[in-house]
């Protein structure tokens, strides 16, 4: 990318940096509500095990860290109580039988994710034991996609043997940035040779692909040459996937970011020029850009997929295994059944109460309407594949695509003039640049954003 596209893009970026959602789900957690509860979940359940036979994604959130890094935007416990964790660990157990039971004849899982926290908070026995357990309970089929989070500093060689013996295959670690002033500024301390030796290990115990690290642009104290420097060493790793994500800035929301000083954010402008130099050199490396803010090596599953159109995104990141149904063990975790999503509750007090009281322990949750899983589609669609094909939707609509979405389209227009949307005949795609401000097309569709427009932003800032 040439001075001149650089300085265009940085224009545009000043035009059309707002705040808006990642879109991880459609309708976003943000319309979530207590309407939806436990009993919601039970008659969902009820009706999703007379699908029969057909596969599940399961995900399971372990939270608890030691530390907390202060850009984290995950639902975390902190503690160094092991009794605290292992009396929750009892609880999750107790959970998945409960789920297991509402599902009689829903055993195959073809797509399992433990994310956190740290899963690796726990010894590998532990982890061992509570794998042993879902896999009582649930069945995983073979060639499964099975996914933990692992945190470099706390993950041993002995961690990694066992999740290799238990048909672990795929690894996500968090770098976020290797320059010891950004990493003093979120208050997270991890060497470059922590990282090297965690993946080294793995790849010797058999963890030839699906490993994946996670960066961040926007923290505090970034600076470009720094920044590059870090990329380059993460592709001296050759992970085979690369999440470059845009540090969601939320104070209102998770209180411990007050505790970095804003005035060392980079601005609008050099967080988008991070970007694009992460970028840069992820694709000088030879990897592909995947969806919105990830890249893979092309012999990748995900970038084949990419490749191919059939990438699929939920809220365990992208996937090319997606299930109809998607459940979800652990506080605050948050599973989509029947067309709904349920979150369960945030408080492990109130998780445990639920649990006690022989409910599943839903918080809250929401029902898509006809319109909400049209919508959902796009917006899948556009994010993962950079394209739709209207007449896959206006096979479901009564009306023409243009005149059911007209004031969507019409929205589109600035977005078309400023290049980074294509309107075909049969088609909308999403050019190159414009895979900048996806969001920004999402948006678009995204009938409750309509509606809040001029209320407090919640969410972060789109690039
Ligand atoms: S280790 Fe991960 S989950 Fe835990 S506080 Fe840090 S970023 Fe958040």
């Amino acid at each position: 990318m040439g001075p001149d596209e650089t300085a265009r893009i940085l224009e545009q970026l000043r035009r059309f940096d707002r705040p808006g959602p990642r879109y991880t789900s459609y309708p976003t957690a943000v319309e979530f509500h207590e309407g939806v509860d436990a009993e919601t979940y039970h008659r969902t359940l009820a009706a999703a095990a007379e699908r029969k036979d057909a596969p599940l994604s399961l995900y399971a959130h372990l939270p608890f860290c030691e530390h907390r890094c202060l850009f984290c935007g995950c639902h975390v416990v902190i503690t160094r109580h092991m009794h605290v964790a292992e009396r929750y660990l009892e609880y999750v157990c107790r959970e998945v039988e409960m789920l297991a039971a509402r599902l009689p004849h829903r055993k195959d899982v073809v797509q399992m994710h433990w994310g956190g926290g740290t899963p690796t908070y726990f010894r590998p026995d532990q982890l061992e034991a509570f794998f042993n357990h879902v896999a009582r309970h649930f069945r995983l089929v073979d060639g499964a996609e099975v996914a933990i989070e692992v945190d470099p500093r706390v993950t041993t060689r002995q961690h990694l043997e066992t999740l290799a013996a238990l048909g672990f295959n795929r690894l996500s670690l968090g770098v976020q940035d290797l320059d010891p002033r950004v990493q003093r500024a979120i208050d997270r301390n991890q060497t470059y040779e922590e990282t090297e030796r965690l993946i080294r290990t793995a790849r010797e115990l058999g963890f030839h692909e699906g490993i994946n690290v996670d960066l961040i642009y926007g923290l505090p104290e970034q600076e470009l040459d720094a920044f590059g420097e870090s990329v380059d060493r993460v592709i001296e790793l050759r992970p085979d996937r690369v999440a470059l994500y845009s540090f969601a800035y939320v104070p209102w929301i998770k209180g411990h970011q007050k505790r970095m000083d804003p005035d060392t954010l980079p601005p609008p402008e050099i967080k988008l020029q991070l970007y694009l130099e992460g970028m840069r050199r992820f694709m000088d490396a030879g990897y592909e850009p995947i969806g919105m803010d990830h890249f893979a090596l092309p012999e990748d599953e995900l970038a084949v997929a990419a490749r191919q159109g059939r990438l699929h995104r939920n809220f365990m990141g992208y996937s090319v295994m997606p299930a109809p149904d998607m459940v979800a063990v652990g506080v605050s975790g948050i599973g989509e059944v029947g067309h709904a999503f349920f979150q369960n509750e945030k408080k492990l007090s109130r998780y445990y109460e639920a649990l006690d009281a022989g409910r599943m322990p839903v918080q809250r949750g929401y029902v898509l309407d006809a319109d909400d899983r049209l919508r959902q589609r796009v917006i899948h669609d556009l994010m993962c594949n950079f394209r739709l094909d209207v007449r896959s939707v206006e096979a479901e609509l009564d009306l023409p695509f243009r005149e059911y979405f007209a004031p969507e389209l019409a929205e589109l227009e600035e977005l078309v003039e400023a290049g980074f949307v294509v309107l075909g005949p049969h088609e909308i795609r999403v050019t190159e640049t414009g895979r900048l401000f996806v969001r920004n097309v999402c948006m678009a569709f995204d009938r409750y954003l309509r509606r809040k427009r001029g209320e407090r932003p919640v969410f972060s800032r789109t690039v």
